[in-house]
């Protein structure tokens, strides 16, 4: 047996349908506020993630599937999708337009080698967003708003925005210093990982899920202490947006979200009772610029599909997925299995969901199947009836059965199975 890759899974059954359903939802959102679906991808030159070995300026920190290809070329599976969509502003200067911010959604897999474990993959899907083109606090509150939206549309009521800001460059140049002298005594004391952070990115000590622990850290200093006028006056403005917005958020201050590029506003999507990030994102004005486009200031965010997948099945959430068909069409003979050839395809062109048998078993194993697809209605066919025109049909809840003629069966699905199609995943259950 061959099994599946480490750090990878197969999506099936009613988690694939809550996952498709999730991913039309995210559509139709984003086509309310129109935003493009954008496709970039799934592999890129290595030099689009990586600086260099060791370089901080590399646009992930996360280890990544790299490869040479047949022709020599170093290749990696994106970790993630801004650096993608970045790229391909630039290679597709978008910023000619006349028609900035560029506004655009993706969705996709990211590859990274990362240790297993519960909701941590190797290979995951995220759909994201990003705005190019404006620094204006508007688009930051319309892209934070937007994952609030996305979650309250999914039925996810108790999302909550942690916001925090990095600041411009002046501001955070002084927390970085402040924050050098405020552990520079306990140096010894940190964990491996913020030793090198410490002289690296001081930054990303703040989120240290070992390290922030410590008595210690209860005093170091809060970069909202250190933001400048200008930096604290677009904060402010974001926050004065995001209340007209009706986004739930409160502030925190340790949400650093460790990348280099972000400055200013940066965000993370949670659930109120719940430890885990769904998302996070942020503005991130220098990458155009470092990639080799012009100066454009940007803002985006990421949200894992999985996890919100994950948490919308946890918590029970009502979503209105189909999960049962119209009509199941029984037969037993070769003229009636024809019949039901015919049959089966008209009344799917016709729009209604329906399931037959393939592997010419008994009558009484098709009413299992069609009990097991939840079938709201019965074809039963029969080579008599069908001479005769007619054609039996059983309201599989009701058990009530009659004998219409065949060429009426369209109009009477059309009156009978209406939009009470939908059943709720609870009642799946
Ligand atoms: P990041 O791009 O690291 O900021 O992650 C954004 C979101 O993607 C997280 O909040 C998770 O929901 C999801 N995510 C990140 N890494 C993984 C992973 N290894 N497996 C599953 N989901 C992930």
């Amino acid at each position: 047996m061959i099994n599946k890759p480490k750090g990878t899974i197969d999506i099936r059954d009613y988690e694939a349908r809550v996952w498709k359903y999730v991913e039309e939802v995210i559509d139709s959102v984003m086509e309310k506020y129109n935003y493009n679906y954008i496709r970039t991808p799934i592999f890129e030159s290595t030099e689009l993630f990586h600086r260099g070995i060791g370089n901080t300026t590399d646009i992930v920190t996360k280890e990544t599937y790299d490869f040479k290809d047949r022709g020599d070329r170093n290749i990696t599976l994106r970790p993630e999708g801004t650096a993608g969509v970045v790229r391909s502003y630039i290679e597709n200067k978008m910023y000619g337009t006349h028609n900035l911010p560029v506004k655009v959604y993706y969705n996709g897999t990211m590859y990274r080698y990362e240790r297993p474990q519960a909701g941590r993959y190797r290979e995951l899907s995220q759909y994201g967003v990003e705005v190019l083109g404006s620094n204006d606090p508007m688009i930051d509150a319309e892209v934070i708003s937007l994952a609030y939206n996305i979650n309250k549309m999914l039925g996810l009521k108790d999302s909550i925005i942690h916001l925090n800001s990095l600041g411009d460059k002046e501001s955070r140049d002084n927390y970085r210093q402040a924050l050098k002298d405020y552990f520079k005594p306990h140096l010894d004391d940190l964990c491996d990982d913020c030793k090198e952070r410490f002289s690296k990115n001081p930054l990303r000590i703040i989120d240290c899920k070992i390290d922030s622990k410590k008595d210690y850290f209860k005093d170091a200093p809060n970069i909202l202490d250190y933001l400048n006028e200008a930096s604290k006056g677009y904060f402010d403005k974001v926050c004065e947006y995001l209340d007209l917005l009706e986004v739930k958020y409160v502030i925190d201050p340790k949400i650093v979200r460790g990348l280099d590029y972000y400055n200013h506003t940066v965000f993370e999507i949670m659930i109120e009772d719940n430890n885990l990030a769904l998302g996070g994102g942020g503005r991130y004005d220098n990458l155009v610029n470092e990639l080799g486009g012009p100066k454009t200031p940007c803002v985006g965010y990421a949200v894992g599909l999985d996890r919100l997948v994950m948490t919308l099945i946890n918590k029970k959430i009502k979503l209105p997925i189909k999960y049962n068909v119209d009509a199941f069409i029984m037969y037993v003979n070769e003229d009636e299995k024809k019949y039901a050839i015919y049959l089966s395809n008209m009344l799917r062109m016709s729009g209604f969901v329906v399931e037959t048998e393939y592997t010419n078993r008994s009558l009484k194993s098709q009413f299992k199947r069609a009990d097991y697809f939840k079938s709201k209605y019965l074809i039963i066919l029969n080579s008599e009836d069908l001479n005769e025109g007619l054609i039996t049909i059983k309201n599989n809840e009701t058990k009530e059965e009659e004998k219409i003629m065949t060429e009426y069966l369209t109009y009477y699905f059309d009156e009978h199975i209406e939009d009470d199609k939908y059943e709720c995943l609870e009642e799946q259950e």
